[in-house]
């Protein structure tokens, strides 16, 4: 018969605050905390009776119960673990931040060669209790043959007492005592949403239960249905992948991230040295083009859920995919920022990188096709992944590839050398192919060829490419495009044409009144197009720079360096030529004059609202003359 009471031993004054407001920023934690040490419990019970070091009754079946009582205004948490005696008790729960976990696996560390499995690591887990409860109680038998059933309560205090329990079988029940401001904790919706937060994937069957139901009705069918338990007990990531399928995996990612669309493929992390990590990684398919990526990483440990998106494990450009991360040698309840500085997580954090680049690169040697087929999905996480860690940079940088305006997907290096003829190590890109549809065109009819950038990325990308590969340059298709264009026969240039060139630059530049703009006369196999607009590549990105910084006007710093190329094959333009001799046209040439420019204009970019107007009422005008009779 036991009976004894006595001081808890800590060395702090009053740590009970210090349990409240520090340790735990959420008080939902304690569900986890106490589910898991009857996870523990069962889970150590396993193990000794795998070698022989216990017995139980052959249809043993393992449950952890979480069961509330609105009346009695308890929650409990019931196992048939282990249990424990009078000593344990007052060794493990007594002394504070002693942990019978470490204490187990210290002592049968050498009897099973598997992963341990047990959750627990600090000895703090089970105060936690004491965020929502003013009065704790343990009744617990352990599985040891004679046992004495024991009692522990604790009033929030420092003062513990022990004593006989009734409880008559193998295993632990922890009742708390709900504080009068944590009766949210007695709400069946509550507890269910917080136990399938964070116990999902724990191994052992966790079924939620009321204390008192209410009567149902008899028809009632679901009354008579087997209860369910809350979690889901082997975990796709712990399996071998080589014993997974792919109905599985893709099962497994609608389950856990409630996205409907398949993924596109997935990695298995599986490693079990020097460091412990398992995980399944996806690449999600984006709904449409420019949507956001939004990823999701849950991180795990020993199959008990720690939190979402935590940036100092998973590196950063990594929370673009969706996945599940399970560190079992992370301690659950340390500081964010202690993992900072964790060599560990460093480790865990390079070799995620180093495992999605090899993904990548496998895909892009041997299943080509498809990964063409991927990138317009993938690419925004792997240029943003370039952006922010250059040894993910450093692992894919032969596999980006880029999808050419006739296209084709084709690597930096196939791009450039395809076209170091024509222009050397200069890349001309296509940001929006409806707005620039005329240069596409006329790039085609060259013979000339540009990549597709129109994502938001991109942009940052071209710079940053720009900056690791100094060689190389980017250019807009509509910049620094008028070396591609010249035709080889220019070189002979008749007299006749540069009289042609230079009287057609004076009449445009008259009429156009502009004093910044370029005027350059080509002879474009494009005969179709009157004219067209460049922008050197250094001003547009200083225009575009200006607008994200609020409208600033940069143009004193960087003057424009817009040009207006005429086509002088087109029809249109030889007829200024005739027309500016005659002084009854001048009015029409004008017109003609203004018109060339704003259409070269609308497909460089939108005009402003001023020349749109202008642009209207001119139109107009020319429509209203073909009327005339
Ligand atoms: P940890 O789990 O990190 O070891 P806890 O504060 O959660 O720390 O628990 C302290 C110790 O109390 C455990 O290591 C274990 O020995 C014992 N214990 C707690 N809950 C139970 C339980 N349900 N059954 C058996 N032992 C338990
Ligand atoms: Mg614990």
């Amino acid at each position: 018969m036991i009976h004894e009471s006595g001081n808890i031993a800590v060395h702090t004054e009053n740590m009970f605050p210090i349990i409240k407001k520090w340790l735990y920023s959420d008080k939902d934690i304690f569900i986890r905390e106490l589910v898991s040490n009857g996870c523990d419990a069962i889970n150590k019970l396993k193990k000794l009776v795998s070698i022989g070091d216990a017995s139980v009754p052959d249809d043993t079946k393992y449950t952890v119960k979480v069961i509330f009582d609105k009346e009695k205004k308890t929650l409990q948490f019931v196992d048939n673990g282990i249990g424990m005696t009078a000593e344990e008790v007052k060794k493990y729960i007594n002394q504070v931040a002693f942990s019978g976990a470490e204490d187990f696996l210290a002592k049968y560390k050498d009897k099973t060669d598997e992963g341990s499995q047990i959750i627990g690591h600090f000895g703090l887990g089970f105060y936690s209790a004491f965020m929502v409860a003013n009065r704790v109680q343990i009744d617990t038998l352990s599985y040891q043959p004679g046992a004495e059933n024991v009692k522990w309560t604790c009033s929030g205090g420092m003062e513990y007492e022990l004593d006989v329990s009734d409880r008559s079988e193998r295993g632990t029940t922890i009742t708390l005592f709900i504080a009068e401001d944590s009766e949210e904790f007695l709400d069946e919706f509550k507890l269910r949403e917080i136990l399938v937060k964070y116990c999902s994937f724990l191994p052992i069957e966790i079924y939620l239960e009321n204390a008192k139901p209410e009567k149902k009705d008899d028809d009632d069918k679901e009354a008579s249905e087997e209860p369910k338990p809350i979690n889901e007990t082997h975990p796709l990531w712990l399996k071998k992948p080589m014993d997974c399928t792919d109905e599985e995996y893709k099962k497994f990612y609608s389950q856990v991230f409630h996205d409907f669309n398949e993924p596109l493929f997935w990695i298995h992390l599986n490693v079990d040295y020097p460091f412990n990590l398992k995980g399944i990684l996806y690449f999600p398919k984006l709904k449409h083009e420019f949507e956001s990526m939004e990823g999701q990483i849950k991180l795990f440990s020993n199959q008990v859920f720690v939190a979402d998106n935590i940036k100092e494990i998973i590196p950063e450009f990594l929370m673009l995919l969706k996945g599940v991360v399970d560190c079992p040698d992370l301690p659950l309840n340390v500081s964010r920022s202690f993992l900072q500085n964790d060599g560990y997580v460093q480790k865990v954090s390079a070799h995620i990188t180093k495992k999605v680049a090899d993904k990548l690169s496998g895909l892009f040697n041997a299943e080509r096709e498809n990964y063409n087929k991927y990138w317009d999905d993938i690419h925004p996480f792997i240029k943003y992944g370039c952006i922010r860690d250059n040894k993910f940079y450093e692992k894919v940088k032969d596999i980006i590839i880029y999808k050419t305006i006739n296209g084709e997907y084709v690597t930096l290096k196939q791009y450039l050398d395809k076209n170091e003829s024509k222009h050397k190590n200069k890349v001309f890109y296509v940001t929006n192919e409806k707005q620039q549809a005329q240069y596409i065109n006329l790039f085609k009819e060259q013979g000339l060829e540009a990549v597709l950038l129109p994502s938001t990325i991109d942009s940052h990308f071209v710079q940053f490419l720009e900056m690791k590969e100094n060689e190389v340059k980017f250019n807009r298709i509509d910049s620094d495009i008028s070396e591609s264009l010249k035709n080889d026969d220019n070189s002979d240039e008749q007299a006749e044409d540069k009289g042609i060139n230079e009287s057609l630059e004076k009449v445009f530049k008259e009429a156009l009144k502009n004093d910044k703009l370029k005027i350059q006369v080509e002879g474009l196999k494009a005969s179709g197009m009157s004219g067209m607009i460049l922008l050197s590549e250094q001003s547009r990105r200083m225009q575009e720079m200006s607008t994200m910084f609020g409208g600033m006007d940069m143009s004193a710093m960087f003057p424009e360096e817009q040009t207006l190329v005429l086509n002088k094959n087109n029809e249109l333009i030889r007829k200024v030529i005739e027309l500016k001799e005659k002084p009854d046209k001048k009015e029409d040439v004008q017109v003609i004059c203004e018109q060339v420019y704003d259409l070269a204009m609308m497909s460089h970019k939108q005009l402003d609202s001023e020349a749109m107007t202008k642009f209207i009422e001119r139109s107009n005008k020319i429509l209203t003359k073909l009327a005339e009779v």
